[in-house]
Formats: C-alpha cells, sequence, structure tokens
C-alpha cells in the first residue's frame, strides 16, 4: 500500500475541502465491470468502442450498435456499489466531497449513497426515440432484443437509443453544473479513468489543484499534486480511514 500518498493526499483533502471528484470506469472494475483501455481485461482488448458505440454506428449499423451495447451494458442483477463507492458516499457525508461528477452510466455511486452525483454521460435507466422523442425504460429496448435485432419506437417505428453519450454526441446540460463544480473546486481528484476522454477529462485538466487514484499512468499526470498508483478501492478506503478514523466500509 502507498500509505505515505495517501497521507499525503487526506492532508490535501483536510486543508482544501470540500473537493470535488471525477470518476471513471475504472471506479466501478471492482464491482466486475471492464474498463475501456485496462490491457487485457478492457473492453478495447474485444472491441473499438469508438467504432461500435458512436453515433455513427447508430446510425450506420444499427443492430451492430445494439448488439455490443447489450454485450456490455445489460447489468447483472447481483451488480453492487464496491468499497470504494461507499467510501467516496461517507466522505461526501462528512464534508469532504461536494460532487462526485462521474464519466460513468452504471449508476453505482448513487446506489452506494453519493447524493450529488453528476452524470456527465447519462445513465442506464432510459431510451428514446430519435424520430419523436418518446421515452421508454432501457430494460424495454433491452429485452426487445431476444426478438428483433433493433429496437424500435411502439408508436412511430423509429430507432431506439440509450440516454447515454455515444462518441460524437454533444454533451448534455449537466455538464455545465459539472463545469462549474470543478471550477469552483479547490482540488479534484480523478479516481478510475485514463482522462482520455473529452471533454470530460478538460475538468482535470484545469483544474486548480489535482489528486489522482490510477492503478496506470494518465494524461494528467504531470499535472498532480499527488498520485496513487493503487485500487481503488483499496486507496479510497484508505484514504476514508486517514479522515474519518476507523469505519465500516
Ligand atoms: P478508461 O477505461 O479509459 O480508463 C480506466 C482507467 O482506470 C485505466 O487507466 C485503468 O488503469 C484504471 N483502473 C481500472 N481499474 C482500476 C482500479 N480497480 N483501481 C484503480 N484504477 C483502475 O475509462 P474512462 O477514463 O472512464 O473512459 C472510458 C469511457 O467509457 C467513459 O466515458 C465511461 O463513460 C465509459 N465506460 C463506463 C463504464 C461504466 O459505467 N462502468 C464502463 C466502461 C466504460
Amino acid at each position: 500500500m502507498d500509505l505515505a500518498n495517501v497521507k499525503a493526499l487526506a492532508d490535501l483533502m483536510r486543508l482544501h475541502k470540500p473537493c470535488v471528484v471525477l470518476t471513471g470506469a475504472g471506479t466501478s472494475t471492482e464491482s466486475g465491470l471492464p474498463d475501456f483501455r485496462s490491457p487485457g481485461s478492457g473492453v478495447y482488448s474485444r472491441l473499438d468502442p469508438i467504432e461500435s458505440l458512436s453515433v455513427e454506428a447508430l446510425r450506420e449499423r444499427p443492430a451492430h450498435f445494439w448488439k455490443c451495447f447489450a454485450d456490455l451494458f445489460t447489468l447483472s442483477p447481483d451488480l453492487q456499489p464496491n468499497r470504494g463507492h461507499v467510501a467516496l458516499a461517507e466522505l461526501e457525508r462528512e464534508g469532504y466531497v461536494s460532487a462526485v461528477i462521474t464519466q460513468n452510466i452504471d449508476g453505482l455511486h448513487a446506489r452506494a449513497g453519493s447524493e450529488n452525483v453528476i452524470e456527465v454521460h447519462g445513465g442506464l435507466r432510459n431510451c428514446h426515440c430519435v424520430a419523436c422523442g418518446r421515452t421508454y425504460p432501457l430494460q424495454t429496448a433491452l429485452s426487445r432484443l431476444d426478438e428483433v435485432d433493433v429496437p424500435t419506437c411502439a408508436v412511430c417505428a423509429g430507432l431506439l437509443r440509450p440516454d447515454v453519450v455515444l462518441f460524437g454526441d454533444e454533451m448534455p446540460d449537466c455538464y455545465l453544473d459539472a463545469a462549474e463544480a470543478a471550477a469552483s473546486a479547490r482540488l479534484i481528484l480523478v479516481v478510475g479513468s485514463s482522462l482520455t476522454v473529452s471533454p470530460a477529462n478538460a475538468l482535470a485538466f484545469a483544474a486548480r489543484r489535482l489528486a489522482i487514484i490510477n492503478r496506470e499512468p494518465t494524461l494528467a499526470d504531470a499535472k498532480a499534486s499527488v498520485i496513487i498508483r493503487m485500487e481503488a478501492g483499496e486507496a479510497l478506503t484508505a484514504l476514508a480511514r486517514q479522515l474519518l478514523g476507523e469505519i465500516q466500509l
């Protein structure tokens, strides 16, 4: 364990609280969801998400898009937040974290108890018709894939798409809330993100003060005051213990 850097991060957080946390797919790998870019286990070792999960893929190859999307994001009923999610929720409750800006679409921060979560890439709750805009539960579209290659609107037969930000999409309005929260933070803590996806990574690049928990180098390492190369769950648990004492996580 990199205890010296965990202690250094705890000191920074005491001094500059509350911080804003920016999370990526690496926060959820310990819950069993693969990230995109980890060598070997990341989704990129099987398919190119930019190729298969983009706006263009949805338009040009909708059956392929929906197959890839369902393969990656049909969440198991056993999926649970991990100790890293729980530690972040506890740090928010105790005033060390003001907001969690997440690139993840899995909903695990809210399920762990984080209250101010900004999902800049959307979530897996709903989908909508690209023609008439009607909204359906995403589960309805995913279960239709047993019978059809491409789920369509029950009213106008338009193509359905998940309410997540795809490669090639514009950012949703909540990105402005995220940018505002990040701009006013005296410290941004990045957890489990390669910081390669734009424009979410710009929030870290523009940080006044930056700390990073990630098991591999990221694009913003040169800017960070503290870097912890550990599993996110272990690092966040150790961090919460430094700041809050012995707590049950
Ligand atoms: P990424 O795959 O580009 O990077 C993940 C980073 O996390 C890697 O650098 C990896 O080394 C690190 N990492 C993985 N597991 C870790 C762990 N247990 N502890 C510490 N570090 C760990 O992910 P990204 O930067 O979030 O960008 C990918 C995009 O893909 C995001 O936009 C996200 O929306 C989407 N995505 C989301 C999910 C999800 O919702 N769970 C899953 C896959 C991809």
